[in-house]
């Protein structure tokens, strides 16, 4: 059999624990993960070699009935990557599954089915298992394949791994034969700029509450190697009010100092190197609503 390559394309809830999923799968911290929905707002891929064989992941920002422009341009871009994938995962968080909850899997599944030409497999992943009672599961399983004629329906643990290694092999079966489409020595094709923005961004995602994780977007300016020492990474934080900027500053820069310090020790995992980061604040009135401003963002 010839080497199979394929984009599966991993969609769900906002979260569900899609990029936790997406990371466990890879074994490498790519997505950024936070407590908090919409984390996840531009589309990240992730390649998987193994043996013969390319798995090209792509985690999507939650699926949400969308308020503003940035949230219309997460939109687009789920339907691109629905567009683009060989087969789909649809990732539900086990602990929000109840009868009640049907509707809103069939308000996905409708979503999926009107941005698809042809028919595409969907793998159901019902996440986060180490905290459902293993009871549930069954009847969980029995009503979710009376509301669409799912390829498979798996329970895993993003978290711990549990059913991952069982969920790969399903999506090997979905991968059809085809070249590589990356080389296949890399996880990934986002700049470390990207990724370094990310990290970022998660610890804002991580350490302040309400609008502001929501109102900020970030910028690397500038990111140089240095012959003599680490390389230099300059960053501005945007947000979309003065008095986030004070907040995310803090009290004699406290609360900045925080980000910068968790960032780059993110960014250093990341990157396999040391760094160092100069972070800043700046203003940019509700850039979420601004398409030109967006667009500066790579939105
Ligand atoms: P996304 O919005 O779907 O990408 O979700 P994230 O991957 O950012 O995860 C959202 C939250 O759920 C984070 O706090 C994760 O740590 C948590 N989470 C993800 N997967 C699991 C899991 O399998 N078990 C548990 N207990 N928590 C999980
Ligand atoms: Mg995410």
């Amino acid at each position: 059999m010839g080497f199979k390559a394929g984009y599966i394309t991993i969609l769900g809830s906002p979260n569900a624990g899609k990029s936790t999923l997406m990371n466990r799968l890879l074994d490498f911290k790519l997505s950024i993960i936070s407590p908090k929905p919409q984390t996840t707002r531009k589309n990240i891929l992730g390649i998987l070699n193994r043996d013969g064989i390319q798995i090209i992941f792509t985690d999507t920002p939650g699926m949400l009935t969308p308020r503003y422009l940035l949230q219309e341009k997460m939109v687009k871009a789920i339907q691109r990557a629905i567009k683009d994938a060989d087969a789909l995962t649809l990732v539900l968080d086990g602990t929000q599954i109840s009868k009640k909850d049907e509707l809103p899997v069939k308000d996905q599944i409708n979503m999926i089915l009107n941005n698809t030409v042809e028919k595409k497999d969907i793998v159901v992943v019902i996440n986060k298992i180490d905290l459902v009672d293993k009871q549930k599961l069954l009847p969980i399983i029995g009503s979710l394949s009376k509301i669409y004629h799912f390829h498979s329906i798996i329970p895993v643990s993003a978290r711990t791994g549990d059913g991952v290694i069982r969920f790969l092999d399903v999506l090997k079966e979905l991968i059809p034969e085809h070249p590589p489409y990356y080389d296949t020595e890399i996880i990934t094709e986002h700049p470390e700029r990207f990724l370094a923005a990310e990290l970022i961004r998660e610890q804002i995602f991580l350490q302040f509450q309400q609008e502001i994780p929501y109102g900020a977007e970030v910028q690397i300016e500038s990111f140089y190697e240095r012959e003599k020492g680490k390389d230099y990474i300059q960053a501005v934080i945007f947000v979309e009010r003065s008095s986030h900027k004070g907040i995310l500053i803090g009290e004699g820069g406290a609360a900045l100092k925080k980000i910068g310090k968790n960032a780059r020790m993110e960014i250093e995992k990341t990157l396999s190197r040391k760094i160092y980061l100069d972070l800043h604040v700046k203003v940019s009135e509700k850039w979420r609503k601004n398409e030109h401003q967006m667009n500066k963002f790579g939105y």
